[in-house]
């Protein structure tokens, strides 16, 4: 699955609820969902876009005089790449998740069938001396 399609498959959310989500943004403190709902949002809607645009380059600019780096800064590019960051590790959060949940019903097969063996429901040694 491409990290479009997981973004675009989100559900869609109004300016206002984006306008809502923006500080959550800026502070890192969005929960996966609505960074999603955002996120999405974000790719048609050109105002909000351009809200969180600005609070971002605010942001980044205050943390910038409050550091002492040299040399110029290109916040239009910094908030391009911060977008692509999120949307990247919202996908590989999504990923880690989806294999966490595979290695947990594999689990539960085999412990269904152990116990069913031990119990004598089901006796895996002699299903497999059947079929081979
Ligand atoms: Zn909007």
């Amino acid at each position: 699955m491409s990290r479009s399609d997981y973004i675009d498959r989100s559900n869609d959310i109004s300016c206002q609820r984006a306008g809502e989500l923006i500080p959550g943004y800026l502070n890192r403190d969005l929960r996966p969902r609505d960074m999603r709902c955002l996120l999405k949002h974000l790719r048609t809607c050109t105002r909000c876009r351009e809200e969180l645009e600005t609070n971002f380059m605010i942001q980044t600019t205050i943390q910038y005089m409050n550091t002492d780096i040299n040399g110029s800064m290109d916040l239009k590019q910094l908030f391009r790449d911060d977008l692509r960051q999120q949307e990247e590790a919202l996908i590989r959060s999504h990923r880690t998740r989806g294999t966490l949940i595979c290695i947990a019903i594999v689990t539960l097969i085999l412990l269904t069938l152990t116990v069913m063996d031990i119990t004598g429901l089901f006796h895996i040694t002699v299903f497999f001396d059947r079929i081979f």
